[in-house]
């Protein structure tokens, strides 16, 4: 069978060190590789772009960073965008930009609604990431922003071979891989596992005892649909929820014996800490 390159992004084990990006300019900054690719100007072109999204409110504050490459989609509007097959997608599925042919077509950059396409204004010309197709060649087994990272956080191969780590990855039934915009279409070969959702997150504080940390508090978060999840404070009173749907009412429940229930509403139109949340000692029961 023939290959499929494809990348899958492991965001979770992402910290940011920015070695993919830097790589990758030392393998193309100053470098041509006809056929493949010109070389990449010194300044403001991302061919491996780190996004970095604050996420929370202090102090509960929680940082991700999301590895951007070309998705190399087995749709690419970026090739149907351009004329003379300057943008074509290989039997490999490694989608190149040829060098030549792509003189002058500032359109192709616009028709990637990904944004991973530079328009180099002194050459004339759209450049993104070849995959370093121009190493693949030559026999090489990953591109060179997946050989520095030291986390493993990018996994590199043949998806059409059952036996290459990718594979394994993809085809493990509690690994659910997800892509970068759906709705666009284009059915990319850059998959992405731990996308961070919305979380909700607090810290309750027995009202009565306001030095001590409410340890062991039950607290129980409902959605429309899914099934309750139900969690305890730690050692210092704060619980956390965390992958939960964007735009969503949620409600959460907390409980503790001999205090009264408190129940508080949220939408997870943002990451949201809630902050202190008292409890009071329930009313004494007559008789
Ligand atoms: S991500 Fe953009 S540039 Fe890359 S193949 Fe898809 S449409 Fe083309
Ligand atoms: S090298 Fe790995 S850990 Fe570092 S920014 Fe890139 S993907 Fe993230």
């Amino acid at each position: 069978m023939a290959k499929k390159y494809g990348m899958i992004v492991d965001v979770t084990r992402c910290n940011g060190c920015y070695n993919c990006f830097l790589a990758c300019r030392d393998e193309y900054c100053g470098n041509d590789y006809p056929g493949y690719s010109a070389a990449q100007p010194y300044s403001g072109q991302f061919w491996m772009n780190i996004i970095e999204k604050e996420r929370g409110q202090y102090p509960k504050v929680k940082v991700a960073y999301t590895p951007i490459p070309c998705m190399q989609c087995e749709k690419p509007s970026c090739a149907d965008a351009s004329s003379n097959k300057a943008v074509y997608r290989r039997p490999d599925g490694i989608v190149l930009i040829d060098p030549d042919r792509a003189q002058g077509q500032r359109e192709v950059v616009a028709a990637c609604p990904y944004g991973v396409i530079y328009w180099n204004e002194e050459k004339k010309l759209p450049q993104k990431c070849t995959f370093c197709a121009h190493l693949l060649d030559k026999g090489w087994k990953e591109p060179r922003c997946v050989e520095s990272c030291p986390t493993k956080a990018l996994i590199f191969g043949d998806l059409n071979d059952p036996g290459t780590e990718i594979s394994r990855i993809a085809a493990a039934a509690n690994r659910e891989l997800e892509v970068l915009h759906p709705e666009y279409g284009l059915m990319p070969n850059v998959k992405y596992i731990g996308i961070p959702g919305r979380f909700i997150a607090g810290e309750v504080v027995f009202r009565d005892k306001k030095d001590e940390c409410a340890v062991g508090v039950r607290v129980t978060l409902s959605g429309k649909g899914d099934a309750d999840k139900v969690t305890n404070t730690d050692n210092y009173g704060e619980f956390e929820f965390e992958g939960l749907d964007a735009d969503k009412d949620y409600a959460v429940l907390i409980e503790h014996s001999g205090y009264s229930v408190k129940k508080l509403k949220v939408r997870t139109n943002i990451d949201t800490y809630l902050g202190e949340i008292l409890l009071s000692k329930s009313a004494a029961k007559n008789g």
